[in-house]
């Protein structure tokens, strides 16, 4: 373990934004029976706070409050309820810093993503303000003349979110800025490793006028908050982010009442550089995709497929560019590799090097633990990679750059689809029918042609395959929010009735 950071160095200047309690119903209170747990600072160790460990009756008290708080939010204007997402906006990017420190102590991400993630946060926020004035229906033909059809968008209802801790701010913002906008109450369930910054920007919620019962952000028992949600006629939607495994879990756990599920979860994204790439942008682009966020992001490139041409140079540079990652803690400056969220994802780094290693892998540069001890591990590029190794078929979730090669279009094209996965994709080609061809193929939701970089609260984000259910952001977003209810209106006159009568 790192040695403990001094004693001037605590999140004090953050402590108006520091929360110990759950926001349920306007009010800020601990768990029935007053338990905690602790959330520690993964690049030390340390505990930084604690915060309530809430269970069934807490979360059926939140289902509650929001219930009860939704005709009343359902029925102000569109425009009413985007002034309030636009002054939690304002509110977001003024505390940036707080905010992003907060995070970064609680998720280890460096400061510089970190604020990075504030904004994106806060981009949310404003991107559905604007979009809640822009929820319309639709006037259908009629089959009759006396008949019309209208189609009315209406809120949902009550909306479950769980989020997860590697976008502790921005994964909050991307549900609930859409539910809020369309009308729905929303009750919120953080990851238990970075409960802080939901809580925190709940609070700034609050202050920006969002009503009691609107917005509930509960800490606590995963399982029973999960199952208490899913359960819950009164919720009609959950929104879960996080591994297929718990979504698959809590996929069935909505079935008994039928819940819309809205499901963001693992990717296996392939990272595919054709002859005619650019090979400095790829670089680039290959480090921005892999070493973001030390690998722990569901768009992060698991697999990189090279061709042949172009193997040996791009391996090269790619590994002497990565040699050149600071590793350290997030809150040092010029880091760029923070640690991984905990034990468990390090042990699964090293893992996946050791079965590439034993089955004929070669490390380039890193293959281990960093030395700075704790969960930092060294940023690693993997050549002579097979499709068969672990570090291809499964997310690794870290430091880890696999790079296999290819020979041809369909070859690199079956092996990216090899996978049950399906977010994220990346393809490097300065040929146009190529990318064209290549795009359509991909069985992915996102493809970045030439570039490491996707996440955009304008566009569309999801999977398909076991990569997910729907799509978070843009205009389409918000449409997980709403259902269609269509009016077939009978008894009217036929159109030209009046001009004869
Ligand atoms: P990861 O493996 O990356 O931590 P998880 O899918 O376990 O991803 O976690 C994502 C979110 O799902 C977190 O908020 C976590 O608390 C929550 N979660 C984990 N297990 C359950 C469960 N059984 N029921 C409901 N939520 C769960």
């Amino acid at each position: 373990m790192k040695t403990p950071r001094s004693d001037t160095d605590t999140l004090e200047d953050e402590e108006p934004l520091l929360q110990d309690a759950c926001l349920v119903d306007g009010e800020w209170r601990g768990a029935d029976d007053g338990r905690t747990f602790a959330v520690t600072d993964p690049a030390t160790g340390e505990v930084i706070a604690s915060v309530p460990l809430m269970s069934t009756g807490e979360t059926e008290a939140a289902i509650r409050a929001a219930e009860a708080a939704l005709p009343a939010w359902s029925a102000r204007t569109a425009k009413e309820r985007a002034a309030v997402l636009s002054r939690w906006a304002a509110l977001l990017l003024e505390h940036r810093e707080r905010l992003a420190r907060i995070l970064t102590r609680e998720q280890g991400k460096p400061l510089a993503e970190a604020r990075g993630e504030i904004a994106y946060t806060a981009s949310f926020l404003t991107f559905f303000a604007a979009e809640a004035e822009r929820v319309r229906g639709e006037v259908i033909p009629a089959s009759t003349r006396e008949s019309r059809i209208v189609v009315l968008r209406q809120p949902i209802g009550v909306v479950g979110c769980v989020t997860p801790w590697n976008f502790p701010a921005a994964m909050i913002t991307r549900k609930a800025a859409p539910a809020l906008a369309a009308g729905c109450t929303a009750v919120v369930k953080p990851a238990e490793q970075t409960p802080l910054s939901a809580l925190a920007i709940a609070e700034l919620g609050r202050q920006a006028g969002i009503p009691p019962g609107v917005l509930n952000v509960i800490t606590g028992d995963a399982p029973s908050i999960g199952r208490a949600l899913c359960e819950s006629p009164a919720v009609r939607l959950l929104s879960f982010t996080g591994s297929t495994e718990v979504g698959r879990l809590l996929a069935a756990q909505c079935a008994p009442t039928v819940k819309k599920l809205s499901l963001e979860l693992g990717g296996n994204a392939p990272f595919l550089v054709f002859p005619d790439a650019d090979p400095e942008a790829a670089v680039e682009a290959a480090v921005l995709s892999k070493f973001r966020h030390s690998g722990q992001t569901c768009v992060c490139t698991n697999r990189f497929l090279v061709h042949d041409d172009l193997y040996p140079e791009f391996t090269e540079r790619f590994a002497e560019r990565v040699g050149r990652l600071t590793v350290g803690s997030g809150d040092e400056p010029g880091v760029d590799v923070g640690p991984l969220i905990d034990a468990d994802g390090l042990a699964k780094a090293a893992d996946h090097v050791a079965d590439a290693v034993a089955q004929g892998a070669e490390v380039m540069v890193g293959g281990g633990p960093h030395r700075a001890g704790g969960t930092f591990f060294e940023p690693t590029v993997l050549r002579g990679v097979t499709p068969a190794m672990r570090v291809m078929r499964e997310e690794t979730f870290g430091p880890v750059a696999a790079v296999a090669s290819f020979h041809t279009e369909r070859e690199a094209v079956d092996l990216a689809n090899d996978s049950r996965s399906g977010l994220a994709a990346y393809v490097f080609t300065r040929d146009l029918a190529r990318a064209w061809r290549v795009t359509e193929a991909l069985e992915v939701g996102m493809v970045g042609l030439n570039t490491g970089f996707l996440s955009v609260e304008t566009a569309p984000f999801g999977g398909v395959k076991e990569s997910g259910l729907g799509r978070e952001g843009s205009h389409h977003g918000i449409e997980e929010f709403l259902e269609l209810k269509f009016w077939h209106i009978g008894g009217l006159s036929s159109p030209g009735a009046a001009a004869t009568s």
